[in-house]
């Protein structure tokens, strides 16, 4: 018994070795700030030396960046997004309109705080962040994974009755079926009631 917890532990900490350098990230540009991300993927800042590379799907990104406001509309495809993503995944949120609304913080379209609708696993604050930041956010996060610290996302099973009553007072009822009661209940990571 005490040997197979050891093999276990040693794997997990290849598994995590590796996903710490192989991290696929789905840019969801809402706001002004993407103009920033393309120094940052190409030869400039070169994302891709940390082993950082861009996604076009949820099934298979292990992060998604937020970067800007996001109006009621979007905010509901954000949560399908996030929702399609498998665990472990960490969202970012970039700039400050992500944090509290930044300049659009007393528009009636926009929300003011991500991390009330999906858990957030680091902001990056500006208006908007440059290149330096994001890396700067990125290597953090890198590391945050490499010592199994990176865990926001389990906030969402365990708490997914908060995230899903701030959801439904922004854009309504969800008809849509989810999986993250059942997935909940799977990872035995948070109690979630029916
Ligand atoms: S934080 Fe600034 S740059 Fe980013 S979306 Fe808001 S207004 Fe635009």
């Amino acid at each position: 018994m005490e040997k197979t917890i050891t093999q276990r532990s040693a794997w997990d900490k290849v598994l995590t070795k590796l996903q710490k350098r192989s991290l696929w990230m789905l840019h969801y540009c809402t706001g002004c700030g993407a103009v920033e991300l393309p120094p940052t993927m190409t030869a400039r800042f070169d994302m891709e030396r940390f082993g950082i590379m861009p996604m076009v799907t949820p099934r298979q990104a292990d992060i998604l960046l937020i970067t800007g406001y996001l109006s009621v509309k979007t905010l509901k495809r954000v949560v399908l997004i996030y929702e399609q993503m498998q665990s472990p995944k960490y969202v970012v949120g970039f700039g400050s309109c992500t944090i509290n609304g930044g300049m659009y913080w007393n528009s009636y379209a926009t929300i003011k705080s991500l991390d009330q609708y999906i858990p957030v696993e680091f902001y990056l604050a500006g208006c908007m962040p440059r290149p330096e930041a994001i890396i700067e956010g990125f290597t953090e996060l890198i590391d945050r994974i490499g010592e199994g610290k990176a865990n926001s996302w389990e906030d969402y099973y365990k708490n997914y009755e908060f995230y899903r009553k701030n959801q439904e007072h922004v854009f309504g009822t969800i008809d849509t079926r989810t999986d993250i009661p059942d997935d909940a209940k799977y990872f035995k990571i948070g109690e979630v009631e029916k």
